[in-house]
Formats: C-alpha cells, structure tokens, sequence
C-alpha cells in the first residue's frame, strides 16, 4: 500500500463503508483527492463506486437524483452533500460537447482513464489506499498537468479538456505537460465545439486563480482565439507613453494580480482595458493615445460577457467599472460627490480597488503622485459614506410623491425635477432639507 493518507470527511466515509458492507467498492475520487495530497482544501468530496444508481439510492435514506443517466446520485448524510457516481466509460464525445452514451462499468480502472489529467484521475479509501494507476503523484510532485493517455484523442472527445488544463495549470501554478500542450495548439480550434457555459466555467476559475498570468498561455494554445479574440490584440498591443512599461495584455495580467479574486474585480480587471487596441492613436511624436477606451471598453466588455453568457449582475457591475476606471475627478468634495453619484455608491469600493490595481500595474512614471491622489480620492468618499452625504435620488430629503403634490404630473418630469434637486444638493450638502428642496421645486417649475 502507498504511504499517502488523507482525510476523508466523516460523511464521505460512511458512505464509503455502508456500500462495502454491501458488497461494493467505494472510494474518494478526482478533485479531493488531488487537492488532499496538495494540502489544499477540497472544495467537494466525490466518490465513485461501482454500485449502479438504484443500488445507491436503495442503500441510503436521503438522495436525490443529481444526473441519473450520467451515474450520478447525491447523498445527504448529516446536512452534507455528496455526490456519488457509478462507474462509467464515456461514450463518444461526437460533438465534442458531451458524451453521447456512458455505459457503466464494474472496473475501477476504466473509470479513472476517462478522467482527463493524471492528478484528477487518483481514487482513495480507507481499505486500499491510494490508487494511482497513471503517475498523477509523480506528476503532482513535478508540477504538470498531463492527459490521461493520449491528448490528441483526450482533447478530440472533449475539447473543453484544453481549456481545462490551462485552468488547472492556473489554479496549482503548474506547467501543461509538453505533449499536452502541443495537443492543445494542434486542436484549439476545435474550441469553438464547446458550448459558452461551460467555457465560462473555465474561464472564470482561471482568471479567479492564484496565477492569472496563465491567461499568457491561453494566447499561446491558440484558445482565446475562439473565445476571446480580443485578448490576443491587448497582448500585441504596444503602449508608447511614459506611464506605461508593458504592453495592454501584460499591464492587464499585473492589474488582475493586483485586485482581489472575486469574479466582478478579476473581470473588471481583465476587461478594463479591452478598448485600448482599438483606440490607439500614434501622433507625430510617436507617442500613443487611448482617447474614449473606458466608454468604448464597457461596450466591448458588455459584448463579451454575453458572448460568455455571464448574469446580467455581473455584465451591470463589471461594465460600470470599466466605464469609469480612468475617472479622476478634481479633488474637491463637491466633484468627487458627482463622481460618487455617477459610478454609484455600491461600485465606488471596488472602482477604487481597480484604480489602485491600475496604477501598480503601470511604469514607475509618476506612481507616487497616483498613488497619493487615489489615498486623497479615497479619503474624502469616506468622509461622504461617513457623514451619509446624499449623492443619490434616494437620499433626497423629498420623493416623487412630493413632487407629485407640489403640482408636477405623473412622467417623465418627476425624474427631471429630481434630478435637478439631487444636483443642487451635491452642490452643496446642506440643501438637502425639504424646506429648500421645495423651494428650488418651484423656481424650477417657474423657470422651466
Ligand atoms: P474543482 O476543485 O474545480 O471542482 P475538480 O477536479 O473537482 O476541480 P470538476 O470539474 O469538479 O474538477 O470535476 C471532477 C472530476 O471529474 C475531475 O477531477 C476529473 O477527474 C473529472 N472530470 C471533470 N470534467 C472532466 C472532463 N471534461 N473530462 C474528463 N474528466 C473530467
Ligand atoms: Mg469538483
């Protein structure tokens, strides 16, 4: 027996040993076990056995029906869920979408082959051990992601397999495997196969990683190519001006290494700058200008993350800080208000954070003075957040049913009228007092 020993979580293990005590094998398989060995935390406990569905779901109380056809039953022991799957040789990938058939299997080994890396295709029990029939702790040792067998055939059954193994290369800061790497160039177009779903999936634990700079690799493999064609152009987009030292792809790359890993700031990150290619003008002195990329770059980004098919929360959040990334207002209480009102108050943290990232991701030029005029920005919003200073519609002292009362009739007016009262009020916060709102309201009216 190996000398490896994990963890297995109490719930996992008593699932384990209830199907042995009836007669199956049961074992921990994929991700934890990869992830155990790594001493990292595995996000989940799967666990494969060669019991069929229906002798799962007779042996124990709770389960649900999580993908019948594909194996897959979960089990819920104390509150936990874990999903347990039979067995399987996966038919032809015929689209390079999905299995087009799985046929159960009562042998170990033909399940761990159809995994798709060495270090995803390890199982583990108590009674046996580990069960490493293809290197995967060699390979976790040396730090490469390498197909089970034959990458070009791995990556011709299931195409997002390559995308895949630049994620996990991102994720544990491993190198892809030389063979594999050379399958992934030879066969990236066969990408465009894969549905946008699950390209998201992929997409988003990479650049969530601990090594965004793998999205170098993405290029490289020839993978963006298909879904993200625009990251090609930032990488081979040069920036002559002294506040850069990298080109739009590399600043990008040091900018997400900069942000936290949440999905919005890693997007906004990686999409800030997505304009630039198309923006940039060269004048007579050979110097380059980006004029109108924040705008142009939210258009660009909306237009890619539904291309990636994101939630409309997402799209909203990651394109407002696009839009405004570049926003640098004179520092001033009342301009800074405005700046506030126009990102919007819940998106002004993470502007802030993006800026920050921005400016340490660019030349050395005058970093001090970026750095101090964003610690400024940063101090006088929080004095707004601090004294609750109204900056929008809703923290008006006076509502649209005032308005309504004071004579304006129900439209489009209400909007106007209080659009000009929150101005007035960023203005100057002492305004905001119904006494003076109702007073403006009706100059206004006068005046209109
Ligand atoms: P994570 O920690 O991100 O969940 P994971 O290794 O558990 O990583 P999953 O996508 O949850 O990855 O898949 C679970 C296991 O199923 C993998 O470890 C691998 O063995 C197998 N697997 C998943 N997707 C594929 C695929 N497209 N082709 C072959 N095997 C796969
Ligand atoms: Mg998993």
């Amino acid at each position: 027996m190996n000398s490896i020993q994990i963890n297995i979580p109490s719930g996992a293990n008593t699932i384990i040993q209830e199907l042995e005590k009836h007669g199956h094998a049961a074992y921990v398989v994929g991700g934890c076990v990869r992830d155990s060995v790594l001493g990292r935390n595995p996000a989940d406990w799967d666990i494969t056995t060669d019991a069929l569905p229906e002798e799962v779901k007779s042996i124990f109380p709770v389960t649900i029906d999580t993908g019948l056809e594909h194996g897959t039953v979960t089990v819920r022991i104390n509150h936990v869920s874990y999903e347990v799957t039979t067995y399987r040789i996966d038919g032809d990938y015929e689209d390079g979408r999905h299995p087009k058939d799985v046929t159960f299997t009562r042998s170990l080994e033909e399940d761990l082959k159809r995994r798709d890396f060495t270090i995803n295709a390890m199982a583990y029990n108590e009674r046996d051990g580990l069960v490493d029939l293809f290197d995967g702790i060699k390979d976790l040792e040396a730090g490469v992601v390498r197909c089970v067998g034959s990458p070009m055939e791995r990556f011709s059954e299931d195409a997002l397999r390559m995308l895949r193994a630049l994620r996990f290369s991102a994720q544990l800061g491993f190198d892809v495997e030389e063979d594999t790497f050379a399958a992934i160039r030879a066969l990236s177009p066969t990408l465009a196969k894969v549905s946008a779903e699950r390209i998201q999936v992929e997409v988003l634990k990479l650049i969530c990683s601990l090594h965004p700079e793998r999205m170098e690799q993405v290029s490289e493999s020839g993978l963006s190519a298909i879904f993200f064609p625009e990251w090609d152009n930032m990488l081979s987009c040069q920036q002559a001006t002294p506040h850069h030292c990298y080109d739009v792809g590399h600043h990008t790359i040091v900018v997400m290494q900069q942000v936290p890993a949440t999905k919005v700031m890693r997007l906004a990150a990686l999409l800030h700058d997505v304009a630039k290619p198309v923006s940039k003008k060269t004048d007579n002195k050979g110097a380059d200008h980006f004029v109108g990329h924040p705008s142009l770059g939210a258009v660009m980004a909306k237009e890619i993350m539904r291309r990636w098919k994101l939630d409309n929360a997402t799209i909203d959040a990651v394109c407002r800080l696009v839009k405004y990334h570049d926003e640098r207002p004179e520092l001033t209480p009342r301009n800074v208000r405005r700046m506030v009102h126009r990102v919007g108050l819940d998106y002004m943290d993470d502007l802030l954070t993006l800026q920050h990232g921005d400016v340490l991701g660019q030349s050395l030029y005058e970093q001090q003075n970026k750095l101090e005029r964003l610690e400024a920005l940063r101090q006088m919003y929080d004095v707004i957040v601090k004294e609750q200073q109204c900056v929008q519609i809703a923290d008006l002292q006076l509502n649209g049913k005032d308005i309504m009362e004071a004579g304006i009739p129900k439209g489009p007016l209400i909007g106007e009228a209080l659009e000009h009262l929150l101005d007035m009020v960023i203005e100057d916060p002492t305004r905001n007092n119904k006494e003076f709102l109702m007073g403006e309201l009706a100059q206004w009216q006068i005046s209109r």
